[in-house]
């Protein structure tokens, strides 16, 4: 099932994992779906060479594991600044050999020890490689808080009209804070005429390395409630859990009320937290 057509009669509800680093046994990740499908979301994305681990053919494997073991939607991730047209190819073989119709065309961040290949420069350029192919779905990232390397918001919001000329049918964005920075942000890009849905990317904090490490990579903006939760807590591994928790809860129930197109959940493979944000929120999103 095509991604995008999800939308049409509802708010979509839907889950990020990440493929566990090699060294973990392959049932981690196995087990962290079992629990989620229980769940019910509409879809599951899987990242791609992020957060520490190389690129390799587990995407595509979750992916496929999600799809035909457990019967969910999968969207897989994509980069492709380090990735020859070659690279890109074979891994879209191997999609449609496993069935995975949903791909989510991203750049990926520049790495040092990876430098770009010359095929792909911005994310549009995949987008565009990808619907030239066919069969497949795509969607893309955006940033409610402007991504790091663009100058403005503006300038952010007309490359991202460019990815979605280039043909990306529905768009999920960074994780934020700030409700009013997805709104002020999602009214932009409409009056920019990106007119496809878009998902609000909600990670809820739960342990103090967690929030450092967002700090430094994506500098999402603390509003002042959310600081103080941070600081009264960032000591108390449990109660900073749980108010992360209510914090992630608190952010949707304001979204769904505001007619957010769909809300994606970053779980970070910890179906407890996955499950107690959807029990708080589940008859509110199927209102
Ligand atoms: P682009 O859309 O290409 O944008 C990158 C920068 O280039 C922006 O500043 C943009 O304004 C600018 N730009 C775009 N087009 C043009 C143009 N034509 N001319 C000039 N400037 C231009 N990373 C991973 O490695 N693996 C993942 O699985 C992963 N999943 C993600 C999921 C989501 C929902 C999000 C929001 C991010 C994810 N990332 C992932 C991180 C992402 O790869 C980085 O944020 C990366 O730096 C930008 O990727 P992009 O696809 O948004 O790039």
């Amino acid at each position: 099932m095509k991604i995008s057509q999800l939308f049409k009669d509802r708010t979509v509800f839907s889950f990020e994992v990440f493929p566990p680093k090699k060294t973990s046994p392959i049932d981690t990740i196995y087990n962290t779906l079992d629990e989620l499908k229980d769940l019910h979301p509409d879809f599951i994305s899987v990242t791609y060479g992020a957060g520490g681990n190389t690129a390799d053919s587990s995407t595509c494997d979750i992916a496929s594991l999600i799809k035909n073991k457990f019967g969910i939607e999968p969207l897989a991730h994509l980069t492709c600044v380090s990735s020859s047209k070659a690279d890109i190819d074979s891994i879209l073989a191997n999609f449609k050999q496993n069935n995975i119709e949903n791909i989510l065309a991203l750049r990926g961040d520049i790495n040092p020890e990876m430098p770009p290949k010359q095929d792909f420069k911005y994310a549009s350029e995949l987008v565009s490689y990808i619907r030239g192919i066919g069969g497949f779905d795509v969607s893309g990232a955006c940033y409610p808080e402007v991504h790091i390397e663009a100058k403005s918001m503006v300038e952010d919001i007309l490359n991202l009209k460019k990815k979605i000329d280039a043909g990306a049918e529905h768009l999920i964005s960074q994780l934020f804070f700030d409700n009013n920075a997805f709104y002020s942000f999602a009214e932009k890009a409409r009056i920019a005429g990106i007119n496809v849905p878009i998902e609000a990317g909600i990670m809820p904090v739960v342990n103090k390395r967690q929030i450092e490490r967002m700090v430094s990579l994506c500098g999402a903006s603390f509003p002042s409630k959310f600081s103080k939760i941070i600081q009264k807590y960032e000591n108390n591994a449990e109660a900073l859990r749980d108010a992360g928790i209510a914090y992630a809860v608190d952010q949707i129930v304001d979204l769904v009320s505001n007619g957010v197109d769909g809300i994606h959940l970053y779980t970070m493979n910890n179906p407890y937290i996955a499950r107690k944000i959807s029990e708080s929120v589940n008859s509110i999103i199927r209102a």
